[in-house]
């Protein structure tokens, strides 16, 4: 873990980068008044990297975090900045946080964000530390993600609607989620919602065997299934997967795209929580002259990963999930 002198830190920077994730606004809360708690001044900058860029700095108090831990988005925007790739604008976001007095960052983002964080150590010497925001649950090092449980329940909630509709019309539903490349969400909410089979980027199609549970299902009488989906690296997957079901079975199959519903709303109270334990963590990490770092979850305890190692390796989905959820839909 890399090592600093904290004896100088006045000032931190807060932001929120890449995906909007509900908790974030709570992880922001729990930074900013922390910070304060800790005799801090702390400054608020306004969608990420672009934020950086354009001085899009502001003073936060005790107040300014009033009444947003319920609240989904982020108070500060999140978003992209592709400029940020280059490294003379790496070089001017450094000269605007040294020229406002910001001395170290947390950074709440998803793995693009920790990888630009990560280079603001690197090359400028910025102490970072690094709250895994986004909900696809896809970063190494931590099991939970702020965001991830909420997008799930969302997720389940339109998984359990449909079921309704599927049971009264006898049909056949994919319903496909959110997740990037990534099966982490497809692969939770396909379980608890009781799916006949789970598509994931992770793991080939096998059409074959989904066809062939679809029929063992009718023979034993089931008259409605529902199929999840992961969106994969091109949101609408769920349609070839809905025409590869009718070339091999005749089955038709209706699908439902659930998309953006499934990034903002209320955060759970999962997600309250961990947020909250991590962004404090994150200011006492930076406090203790820790740094380039992030800070995640094991079972119910924190842990604090190096951000390189974070971005080196992937987290793997427990794809015994996809078969236990096929044994459960007998
Ligand atoms: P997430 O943090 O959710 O993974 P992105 O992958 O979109 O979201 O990354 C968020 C932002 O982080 C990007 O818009 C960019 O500003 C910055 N970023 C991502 N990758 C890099 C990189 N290789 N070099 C510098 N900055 C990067």
């Amino acid at each position: 873990m890399a090592k600093y002198n904290p004896e100088n830190i006045k000032t931190i920077g807060v932001y929120a980068s890449g995906g909007d994730a509900p908790g974030m606004n709570a992880a922001i809360r729990a930074v900013v008044r922390t910070a304060i708690l800790r005799k801090l001044r702390v400054v608020g900058i306004t969608q990420g990297y672009t934020g950086m860029l354009e001085k899009q700095f502001a003073d936060m108090d005790l107040r300014s975090v009033a009444n947003i831990i319920q609240r989904g988005g982020s108070i500060l925007k999140a978003g992209r900045c592709p400029e940020f790739i280059k490294t003379e604008n790496r070089k001017i976001a450094v000269d605007n946080l040294r020229s406002e007095g910001i001395d170290a960052l947390v950074c709440i983002g998803g793995d693009g964000s920790f990888t630009a964080a990560n280079l603001l150590w690197q090359e400028h010497k910025i102490p970072v530390v690094g709250v895994p925001g986004t909900i696809d649950n896809d970063i190494f090092g931590t099991d939970h993600t702020i965001g991830f449980d909420t997008a799930v329940n969302t997720a389940l909630d339109a998984i359990d609607r449909i079921r309704d509709t599927a049971a009264s019309h006898d049909r056949l539903f994919i319903i496909e989620v959110m997740g990037r490349d990534s099966g982490f969400i497809a692969v939770a909410s396909g379980l608890a919602g009781g799916a006949e089979d789970i598509f994931i980027p992770e793991h080939p199609f096998q059409i074959d065997k989904t066809v062939d549970l679809i029929k063992r299902g009718m023979a034993r009488g089931k008259n409605s299934s529902i199929l999840v989906a992961a969106e994969g690296v091109k949101p609408g997957r769920a349609y070839d997967l809905a025409e590869s079901i009718r070339k091999n079975s005749g089955h038709l199959a209706t699908v439902c795209i659930l998309g953006h519903i499934q990034r903002g709303g209320r955060p759970s109270a999962f997600d309250r929580l961990i947020a909250s334990r991590m962004g404090s963590n994150a200011v006492d990490q930076l406090l203790s002259g820790n740094c380039d770092i992030m800070v995640g979850t094991k079972g119910d305890n924190l842990v604090h990963v190096e951000l390189s190692e974070c971005l080196k390796q992937k987290k793997h989905v427990n794809k015994d999930l996809i078969q236990l959820a096929q044994i459960l839909s007998n």
